[in-house]
């Protein structure tokens, strides 16, 4: 067997060969088809005089304040610490400690590791270590195998380096499956696997400002010592389970879907499935073609748009073959969409350059003051729902059922979903839709879920809860210079970053796409691109700059804080609803997403021009 860890003569780096073996070749799946009934792929026109008038306005708030607080969740400890075990790799490789040192360590070998990686290799960086939890690269896309998983932002906008590695995806919408695959040729292409610890969780970052370096620990007993760590974990990472009584002593079996457990055959089984978001959307159309009797339980139903998934035409392959950059020039047309809906949307005549712009009939051009772009956003807005509201109608036979799929709040407060096959699916008769709104699921037996006094016996318990958003455990063990957590220092002062990337008192470290980290569009692909090109900018500038060690000045961090909590202020009644985005509305406006759109590239070309938001400074290591 080859060693674990081998040193490089040309270069005394080190060669790591940790990638772990997959755990069962049961775990396989693919994500959603094309659909071919052409009714199922457009919407309904919103009913004639449907106005977000004050009675509409009414309906909203009540269905927002009903769900108020019902957000509960357990800690994934103890005996739930099961639902995070790695179901889907061998055991971790053997391998020595390591208590060296390297340049630049990256936590997390998801999609920003891997476009991180691609562009440090580029840039001439190649003492660089990443640390990864899993047994293999992939991020999101490792640890979601769920039947039916596929990407909601369309794949050739989404999947990162295609012109790079030369891949065009099998459907506008891959599977979750092609792209964790992907991720695998781009670590096998441009050598990043001898670049990963797998299997190794970083537990504690301390600042060691006498040395000017990290010293990274991990689960696997490693010493580090790094100049900069990059935090690239993502920002739905650490699933959550709600907290349900009784939840212990179910009998049968039961696993969250970012731990889908394919030793466990459903086929001719009672399944219930608690959650209805983005996850629970994927998955029910696809278990429901093989279960014998299935529960959704639902607390607030999903919009569920149009998706028209379709395969990727022989057209568009010769197309792309000859027309190098065409990823690229694709996602920035994608990124300059404004609103969520048009870009999900994905309106190929525009990503393919045929046509100029993505809306059907262009906007005025009238100047309107911020009342009434508010209003017009929110009239917008409302008929969009109106339409979603209405397809359930068209398309779900049973008038209760119906009625309890209509989600009633501002289109994307809550994640809007896709899907054609979705809603047909609770016209079949062993599909179950039970309605446990406002407050959700709240007792659980030895035998299934019991709700409202009915006990709804089941073989086959699944978690489709969802995950802590931008709140890692990873802040909780980053120490910065005065020894506190990255954790610690935000619940005193509040999140107080300059571009989301950097955080005052804790130098050299960047956080990609974590908190008030704005950049990219709704595509998350674009924001690690422009943070892994922020970041190596920094990385340039502190060599012209003599220095090895940069911070950021309060003023600056201060000042870009109140700028996110602004932009945040401005937008928010088009997200008036109870969702994860603002943690159930317990967060501080502007201090998780960044609302500000391409503003966020303002300011970080202002401050990149006069270098004003930086201290620099030399280390005294040496
Ligand atoms: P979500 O957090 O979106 O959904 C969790 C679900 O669990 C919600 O429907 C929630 O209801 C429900 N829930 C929680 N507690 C209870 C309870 N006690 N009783 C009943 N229901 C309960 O998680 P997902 O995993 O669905 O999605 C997370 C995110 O992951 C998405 O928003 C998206 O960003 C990403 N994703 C992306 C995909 C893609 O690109 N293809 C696919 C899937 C996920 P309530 O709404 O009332 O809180």
């Amino acid at each position: 067997m080859a060693q674990a860890i081998t040193t490089d003569p040309d270069t005394g780096l080190k060669i790591f060969n940790t990638r772990a073996a997959q755990a069962s070749d049961k775990i396989r799946g693919r994500g959603y088809g094309v659909v071919q009934d052409e009714s199922l792929k457009t919407l309904p026109d919103a009913p004639a005089g449907a106005v977000f008038n004050a009675e509409e306005q009414a309906r909203y708030r009540d269905f927002k304040e009903a769900r108020a607080g019902a957000g509960e969740y357990v800690a994934l400890e103890g005996e739930f610490s099961k639902y995070l075990e790695d179901v889907y790799s061998e055991a971790p490789v053997p391998r020595d400690v390591l208590t060296d040192e390297c340049e630049i360590l990256v936590i997390g070998a998801g999609f920003a590791g891997l476009m991180l990686w691609y562009k440090l290799r580029q840039a001439g960086f190649r003492d660089v270590r990443f640390c990864e939890k899993g047994g293999d690269v992939g991020g999101t896309w490792y640890w979601n195998r769920y039947p039916g998983i596929a990407c909601d932002v369309e794949s050739y906008s989404y999947l990162p380096l295609l012109d790079e590695t030369g891949y065009v995806p099998t459907m506008k919408f891959a599977s979750g499956f092609e792209i964790f695959e992907y991720c695998q040729l781009i670590a096998e292409k441009f050598g990043f696997y001898d670049k990963c610890l797998f299997h190794t969780t970083v537990e504690k970052t301390q600042w060691d400002a006498s040395a000017g370096r990290w010293q990274v620990e991990t689960d696997r007993g490693d010493k580090m010592k790094a100049r900069f760590v990059i935090v690239a974990n993502g920002i739905l990472t650490t699933p959550k389970l709600a907290k349900i009584e009784g939840m212990e002593t179910f009998k049968g079996e039961a696993f969250h879907t970012s731990r889908w457990n394919y030793n466990v055959d459903l086929e001719g089984k009672r399944v219930g499935i608690i959650g209805t978001g983005a996850t629970a959307v994927q998955v029910i159309p696809e278990i429901a073609k093989v279960v014998d009797e299935l529960y959704v339980f639902q607390r607030t139903p999903s919009s569920i748009d149009v998706r028209a998934q379709r395969e990727t035409t022989s057209e568009e392959i010769e197309t792309w073959k000859n027309e190098p950059g065409w990823s690229t020039a694709r996602r920035k047309r994608f990124g300059r969409i404004a609103s969520v809906r048009d870009a999900v949307k994905a309106d190929d005549d525009y990503l393919s350059g045929r046509v100029e712009d993505y809306r059907k009939k262009p906007k005025e051009s009238k100047k309107l003051s911020p009342e009434e772009w508010m209003q017009q956003q929110l009239d917008e807005n409302f008929q969009a729902m109106e339409q979603i509201r209405a397809r359930v109608d068209t398309v779900v036979a049973d008038s209760n059922t119906a009625a309890a799929l209509k989600p009633y709040y501002p289109y994307a407060c809550k994640r809007p979903t896709f899907h054609d096959e979705y809603l047909p699916t609770f016209n079949l008769p062993h599909v179950h839709l039970v309605d446990t709104a406002p407050r959700g699921v709240n007792r659980i037996n030895e035998n299934g879920v019991v709700q409202d006094g009915v006990e709804y016996p089941l073989d086959v318990l699944i978690y489709a809860t969802g995950f802590q958003w931008m709140a890692t455990s990873t802040f909780d063990m980053i120490y910065g210079e005065d020894g506190q957590s990255l954790t610690e220092v935000r619940k005193k002062n509040g999140t107080k970053t300059w571009l989301g990337l950097h955080s005052r008192g804790f130098p050299n470290l960047f956080v990609m796409t974590g908190p008030q980290g704005g950049g990219g569009s709704f595509n998350f692909t674009d924001t690690i691109d422009d943070h892994s090109d922020y970041i190596i900018w920094v990385l340039k500038t502190l060599q012209e700059q003599g220095a090895d060690i940069v911070d950021v000045k309060p003023e600056a961090v201060e000042a870009y804080a109140q700028h996110c909590r602004e932009v945040d202020l401005a937008t928010a009644p088009l997200r008036d609803c109870v969702a994860y985005y603002d943690h159930e509305g317990q967060a501080e406006p502007g201090s998780l997403v960044y609302y500000g759109g391409g503003r966020w590239h303002k300011q970080r070309v202002a401050g990149q021009e006069s270098l004003e938001p930086y201290v620099f400074s030399g280390s005294s290591a040496s």
